[in-house]
């Protein structure tokens, strides 16, 4: 049974940890990737402490 798998490279995310894999819109800057998605990316709990330190000032 030949069963074509498409061999995609993956990597951790840098925020969650969890692997991902390859998508088409990262074909230029797959190796500039770190995060698995945009809510990673963008750092939602780095993002949540800044708020609370904001509203301590
Ligand atoms: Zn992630």
């Amino acid at each position: 049974m030949a069963h074509r798998k498409p061999h995609l490279p993956q990597k951790p995310c840098a925020a969650c940890g969890r692997p991902f894999a390859w998508r088409k819109k990262w074909a230029r800057v797959w190796e500039e990737v770190r995060f698995c998605s945009d809510a990673c990316r963008e750092g939602r709990h780095a993002k949540a402490r800044l708020d609370r330190a904001a509203k301590r000032r």
